[in-house]
């Protein structure tokens, strides 16, 4: 086993915290550098237990801390578990100074997967998925060239929900998602749906699939993380049982499944495995994530920075649950999309989706 170093941005956050775990358990692996944004007292507490080199909090060092904990001489991967559109910054970094990405930031790739993976072919570095279902998905591939995707969704917090009764929905009933624990943004967005549209377009980028081989089923039970048709009608599915855990490993690890304490997948338990159609009625932010997708250029970026901003507007109070939806659509209406050629079509995408979301909050 060869020795790897990894730098963690968004060390404080879910995926953050059970990275730190799972290096614990993974003796080849060191951790050399850490960042935070905004939550001290947790980076200090992850800094005794990680012993790295270097621990950046985004707070007093800006993008550039950002930066330097992604391009950190010793790092071999970089380990992007930031929320939001700020990851896209540190991954291009990180990319351009050939460290191989573990991608727990599915931003990044919405806003600007074509020039991610195109700076990842020519800096020949691997991007990684720690997403479960993008991670379901590589576990099953092994390389190979697939026929279709099928991604799976749980359904979050509102499933089971009729549409008056969603209208009414709090940040507190939005944040009960059924199976994952996971941070507010990730929470929120399963209850939208907009987490699986967005995981759409990342599958997309990951593993160069047009969309129209890409189709999403709803699987209340989270148990089959993902799966891969082949030509010749086999359908390979990854199971294991909801812990974010195993897809860190095998972003360390890969293609070993490295031993690791976990809870062993009961299908006796589970007894039954059921999948159901995406209703896009009842879960609107679905479809025009799906379109922005098909729309390409600077659609996704600009959907992704509004979501972004209305998000935090509903778990702050301030709006009600399909305002997101109704906000985000009116958004993608008023927009005029552009090629995407460089990181400053990304950021012009971005001003408009502010300045749109300031006049309408
Ligand atoms: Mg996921």
């Amino acid at each position: 086993m060869s020795k790897i170093n990894v730098s963690i941005l968004g060390v404080t956050g879910s995926i953050g915290r059970q990275t730190i775990e799972v290096v614990k358990n993974l003796p080849n692996v060191s951790i050399c550098a850490i960042a935070a944004g905004t939550d001290r007292a947790g980076l200090e507490e992850l800094a005794k237990i990680a012993r790295p080199k270097r621990a950046i909090l985004y707070a007093d060092e800006g993008m550039d801390g950002l930066i330097k904990c992604a391009t950190m001489p010793e790092a071999d991967i970089v380990i992007n578990a930031v929320v939001g559109s700020v990851g896209l910054k540190p991954t291009l970094a990180a990319i351009a100074a050939k460290k191989h990405v573990a991608l727990a930031n599915k931003e990044t790739l919405v806003a600007a997967g074509d020039l991610v993976m195109q700076a990842a072919r020519e800096n020949n570095v691997e991007i990684r998925p720690i997403d479960s279902e993008h991670s379901a998905i590589w576990q099953c591939l092994k390389g190979q060239t697939p026929k279709r995707l099928i991604l799976t969704a749980s359904g979050g917090a509102f499933r089971d929900w009729e549409k008056e009764r969603i209208t009414t929905a709090t940040p507190k009933d939005a944040l009960q998602h059924p199976n994952w624990t996971m941070g507010a943004k990730i929470t929120i967005d399963s209850a939208t749906m907009m987490n699986k549209g967005l995981e759409y377009i990342e599958a997309h980028h990951l593993f160069n699939m047009p969309y129209k081989k890409i189709d999403i089923l709803v699987h209340p039970q989270s148990v089959v993380h993902s799966m891969v048709e082949f030509e010749d009608g086999a359908v390979l599915a990854q199971m294991a049982s909801p812990d974010m855990g195993q897809p860190i490993q095998y972003a360390l690890t890969a293609p070993i499944h490295r031993k690791k304490s976990h809870t062993p997948l009961d299908l006796l338990k589970v007894k039954a495995l059921t999948f159901e159609e995406p209703d896009y009625e009842r879960f609107p932010c679905l479809s025009l994530a799906m379109q922005a997708a098909q729309i390409g250029g600077t659609m996704p970026a600009m959907m992704n920075a509004v979501n972004e901003i209305l998000v935090a507007s509903f778990l702050d109070g301030r709006i009600g649950f399909y305002d997101i939806s109704r906000l985000i659509e009116k958004a993608m209406g008023a927009y005029t999309v552009k090629q995407l050629r460089s990181l400053s079509d990304v950021e012009e995408a971005e001003v408009f989706a502010k300045e749109f979301c300031s006049k309408e909050l």
